[in-house]
């Protein structure tokens, strides 16, 4: 099929110690989800040996980098907002085109990345430590921040290039060194961000990118030049992750993983309120955000309601082509994505739900080519031995959820074995207060949808979805190591605690 948007696809490479790379060996294409025969680009499938050189090119500047100032590294970000400013349009089609995202969708992304960027350069003449108070009235006493070292960055597919940046912001602006891993579902748009670093005025090895699946992240993981992992992605990687680095003793490890999120829908919810918020977390982004609702819990009074209005909004649900903004929501990743949801939808059913809404594949002429598919929507008691609503699907699957009341809405929230997103619509503040309490959550809206970070808060989860190293604002807590740092302005030595300080016969 040849398409108006087609375009030739693009030379992928490893950038290492500021030199792009085109390994002769093994490539894997990367292909629009929309239309199976369109190649993105084709990209070195990278190696150990690609990781061990990215790793000691991200080394070997290190020191100098930790040492320039911190306000010049910010000013860096500055350029870089600016280049991200003027190929805004570009970067979206280019997300669009390699993951299926709508362009109004990737077009949010690019904002989302910039805003992050605006924020490490906004952090750059902030205070980064305390001044704090000693026993010793002749002692100052100072808490600073110091770099780790050498961070790998190892990303998922699905926001390509905000989450890569919520982590290689922080991480440079400390003055730590990066090897950067995109997803070998979204190379080209990793690639493209590489590339606006080095236009930014970053210098070379400060960040390297190496291209490649599970076999070049386990070589990153492996190297022991790595202090500091950043991943994002599935929760059985993470975990793999974690238990690798294990054998290095102060390797910092962050993984935010998956979810199971919801939307819980309180007896005095605004029903319209409930169901445009159900419909945005729910399929938005096709149910593929860590963050997506694959739950909705609805007080027993309200559910009929409920449920004929969520039904049918969600038939109304535009799924097209990406690139066309009028579009809700476009195809799903790949080929392995539609099987594995169809797999949930028969385990849902053979789980005893009542399917409201039977979704799968749509072939139309205008779907024929993509990994497109429509919701499924059931409706289920909730039980602790179902799978289909404890487990993370990343689709368009949906269960409605009906509770008695309060304490049973949060005790079916928590469980299941992650701990994400929360949405809880209600016009009662004692109700969603309860829910913040009782619930186990790393991100809690009130009348909203569960989906719609802000990059100045902490981005992260609890249990199977986080380790409690959240990203975007918080992960200046990952990226530095605290040290404590005396000052003694008198002429005598004065220790705290009453510690004698008398040495007899005088110190000379
Ligand atoms: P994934 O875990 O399959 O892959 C993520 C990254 O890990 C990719 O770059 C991949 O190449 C790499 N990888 C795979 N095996 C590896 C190994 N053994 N060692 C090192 N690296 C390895 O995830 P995905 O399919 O790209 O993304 C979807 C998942 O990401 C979902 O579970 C979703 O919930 C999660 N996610 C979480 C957040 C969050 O902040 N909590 C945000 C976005 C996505």
């Amino acid at each position: 099929m040849t398409t108006a948007t087609a375009a030739l696809p693009i030379a992928g490479r490893h950038l290492i110690a500021g030199h792009w790379h085109a390994p002769t060996g093994a490539h894997f294409e990367s292909r629009n989800p929309a239309r199976a025969d369109e190649v993105v680009g084709l990209f070195p499938k990278g190696t150990a040996t690609d990781a061990g050189q990215a790793v000691a090119a991200a080394r070997a500047p290190y020191p100098g980098w930790r040492r320039s100032s911190r306000i010049h590294r910010a000013e860096l970000f500055d350029n870089l907002a600016q280049v991200i400013k003027q190929e805004t349009d570009n970067l979206a089609r280019l997300m669009a085109r390699e993951c299926g995202k709508v362009i109004t969708e990737c077009r949010a992304e690019v904002v989302e990345g910039l805003h992050m960027v605006q924020y490490v350069f906004g952090t750059g003449r902030m205070p980064t430590g305390d001044i704090v108070a000693s026993e010793i009235a002749e002692k100052d006493a100072f808490v600073r921040r110091k770099p780790w070292g050498v961070c790998a960055v190892i990303t998922p597919w699905n926001f390509p290039f905000a989450v890569p940046l919520w982590m290689l912001g922080p991480s440079l602006l400390e003055g730590n060194t990066c090897v950067f891993k995109p997803s070998e579902d979204t190379p080209a748009i990793g690639q493209r961000l590489v590339e606006l670093f080095l236009e930014a005025g970053f210098p070379s090895g400060v960040i390297n990118l190496v291209h490649g699946d599970a076999e070049v992240g386990e070589a990153l993981v492996h190297d022991a030049g790595v202090n500091v992992v950043l991943f994002t992605g599935s929760y059985e990687v993470g975990k793999r992750i974690r238990e690798v680095s294990t054998q290095f003793a102060d390797r910092i490890v962050a993984t935010e993983t998956g979810s199971k999120s919801a939307v819980i829908v309180c007896e005095d919810a605004r029903l319209d309120l409930a169901v445009t918020c159900a419909v945005i977390s729910a399929f938005k982004t096709s149910g593929q955000r860590c963050v997506s609702a694959s739950r909705i819990l609805v007080h027993e009074k309200l559910i009929d309601l409920f449920i004929d209005k969520f039904v049918s909004a969600a038939k109304r649900i535009r799924i097209g082509d990406p690139l066309e903004s009028a579009n809700f929501t476009g195809p799903v990743i790949h080929r392995d994505s539609v099987e594995k949801v169809l797999r949930y939808n028969a385990l849902a059913r053979q789980e005893g739900a009542e399917v409201l809404l039977d979704g799968g594949p749509l072939t139309s002429a205008e779907h024929a080519h993509g990994c497109y598919m429509s919701p499924f929507i059931y409706r289920m008691r909730h039980r602790p031995d179902a799978r289909t609503i404890r487990e993370e699907v990343f689709g368009p699957h949906v269960a409605v959820i009906p509770f008695r009341d309060n304490d049973e809405a949060a005790r079916i929230y928590n469980d299941t074995p992650f701990g994400l997103s929360l949405a809880v619509i209600t016009e009662s503040y004692r109700t969603m207060r309860y829910f913040r309490e009782e619930c186990e959550f790393g991100m809690g809206y009130v009348n909203l949808p569960c989906i719609g970070a802000e990059v100045h808060l902490p981005f992260g989860g609890v249990k199977q979805s986080g380790n409690g190293h959240p990203s975007a604002a918080g992960l200046v807590e990952t990226v530095t190591h605290k040290v404590a740092w005396t000052v003694n302005h008198g002429t005598e030595v004065k220790m705290a605690q009453g510690l004698t300080t008398t040495i007899e016969g005088g110190p000379g």
